[in-house]
């Protein structure tokens, strides 16, 4: 779809101006985005002085607050799932209101931060979390506004403020999500607002803000460039980098269940979720049964020489085999059958996934590709599926998941692969707790070790001691 400015700016002019009623005197009519900063030292300063304010406000409005955020965000669900569609040119708006809905239900708010009490002979130490300050934010193209809801209601539950710099081909749903929250936080008492962004975010002021000086904690999720940089500036670093998540299938796996479930998983928001299966390892026995289950559940399965047309069409360089290739950033987060009909390939646009069944060889399965087209390759056994599941996810320790019956091998395949979410017979989804327990996240940060951020993530612990008293018993 294409990029359609107007449009864009009636979305958030409509939006603001539905909720501008709050706007103080001195902003305009509602409509300036609140929070939203011209250069990164104005943004910096105003999350300072947020800070400052934010710190002396009772913890009963900071959960007023978070409250405020998930009421406000509810009902503009869909306003951000088709912005950031029409922004981006990623995704589904169907798949990016349940995203949506998600990370503003399901993230934690206080209720994270458990505080520690010891007793003893010696009288009663608590430990308990304590906020950074303003932290540093970098966000992804991928999920843009589920990423800043997600770590702005992580942030402000441990009592800091942010400043973001959003990837720039999503500022505008990205600030708009800002504004919203702001505004949400206002209504319920925030004494200013918490969440500050970049107008014109760059990469130069993404490094700058990781580099600024004062800020003591950077959270950035995106690819491989962003950690890097982020780990290079010289302080506490919480870092959500990319995956490759396999998905092992064994003879002993409920076929039709993990067809249903791969299609689902795989396909979720055109596969540029990190968390997405990105390939299947299937055991050669059960390899045309699979494909017939995952053709019942939604997939198109595709011949040999329809594989070999997507190849030239989706990668715009090889490295030879077992190797990353350069995907074409074209056909990242597309329709499957836009991408295959584009490779010629007629396509009903019910088929939400392209399975394409290759060598193991093959640069699909080496390469984090994002899109609905997903590598199915098959192995000899179940040992050699899990062998060739941690080589193809290149020790990012991200996500993995299994299907199978066999506890052993389950077992086995969850420990060796020492990624931040195994998900068993599931779709990898399950994992953010989408149709599986748990909290919610969308910084899974497995470089720095975090796994599914949370209020807690985001916090100190400190401890303080009453010597020799105390204690009730
Ligand atoms: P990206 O790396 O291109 O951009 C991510 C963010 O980092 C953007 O805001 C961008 O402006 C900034 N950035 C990029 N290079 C930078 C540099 N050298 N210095 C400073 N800032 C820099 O990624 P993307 O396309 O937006 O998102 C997709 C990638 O993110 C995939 O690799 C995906 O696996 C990963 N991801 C990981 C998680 C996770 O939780 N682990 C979540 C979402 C996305």
């Amino acid at each position: 779809m294409a990029i359609d400015s107007r449009r864009i700016e009636s979305i958030v002019a409509e939006v603001l101006e539905r909720l501008g009623t709050e706007t103080p005197p001195g902003r305009g009519a509602g409509t300036a985005p609140l929070g939203v900063h011209a250069d990164l030292d104005q943004a910096v300063a105003a999350a300072r002085s947020a800070f400052a304010a934010y710190d002396q406000t009772p913890l009963a409005t900071r959960q007023a607050i978070i409250a405020s955020i998930r009421e406000t965000l509810a009902a503009q669900y869909r306003t951000l799932a088709e912005l950031a569609v029409e922004e981006t040119g990623l995704g589904r708006v169907e798949d990016k209101i349940l995203k949506n809905q998600l990370v503003t239900e399901r993230t934690p708010g206080t209720e994270d931060l458990e505080p520690i009490a010891w007793t003893g002979d010696h009288g009663f130490t608590l430990a308990e979390r304590a906020p950074y300050g303003p932290i540093a934010v970098i966000t992804p193209v991928t999920n843009p506004s589920e990423t800043i809801i997600n770590n702005a209601i992580s942030m402000i539950a441990g009592g800091n403020t942010v400043v973001l710099c959003p990837h720039p081909n999503a500022r505008k749903i990205s600030n708009l999500t800002v504004d919203l929250m702001n505004r949400a936080a206002r209504r319920a008492g925030a004494p200013q607002p918490l969440v500050h962004s970049i107008d014109q975010p760059t990469i130069d002021v993404a490094k700058a803000l990781l580099h600024y000086k004062g800020i003591r904690l950077n959270v950035v999720t995106g690819g491989p460039g962003v950690v890097k940089e982020a780990l290079a500036a010289g302080k506490k670093a919480i870092t959500a980098g990319p995956g490759n998540p396999p998905s092992v299938v064994d003879e002993t796996a409920d076929l039709e269940k993990a067809g249903r479930d791969l299609v689902m998983g795989a396909s979720l928001d055109n596969n540029i979720i990190c968390t997405d299966e990105k390939e299947i390892i299937a055991v050669a026995l059960i390899v045309d049964r699979l494909k017939e289950a995952l053709a019942k559940g939604g997939a198109v399965v595709l011949p040999p020489h329809h594989t070999d047309a997507l190849r030239r069409l989706v990668l715009e360089k090889e490295n030879g085999p077992r190797k990353h290739a350069v995907i074409n950033r074209k056909f990242v987060g597309k329709n499957a059958d836009v991408i295959l009909k584009e490779a010629g390939i007629p396509c009903d646009p019910s088929k939400r996934l392209a399975v394409c069944e290759v060598d193991q060889d093959h640069p699909f399965l080496w390469t984090e590709m994002m899109m609905p087209v997903l590598p199915l390759t098959k192995v000899r056994n179940v040992d050699e599926g899990i062998d060739l599941a941690l080589e193809v996810e290149h020790g990012f320790r991200h996500t993995a998941s299994m299907h199978s019956r066999n506890i052993e091998k389950l077992s086995k395949m969850a420990r060796l692969c020492d990624c931040s979410i195994f998900v068993k017979n599931g779709p990898n989804a399950a994992g953010l707790g989408w149709g599986g327990e748990g909290p919610t996240s969308f910084t899974i940060a497995s470089p720095s070790g975090e796994g599914m951020t949370t209020a807690r993530s985001f916090t100190r612990f400190r401890r303080c001691t009453l010597v020799d008293a105390f204690r009730i018993v």
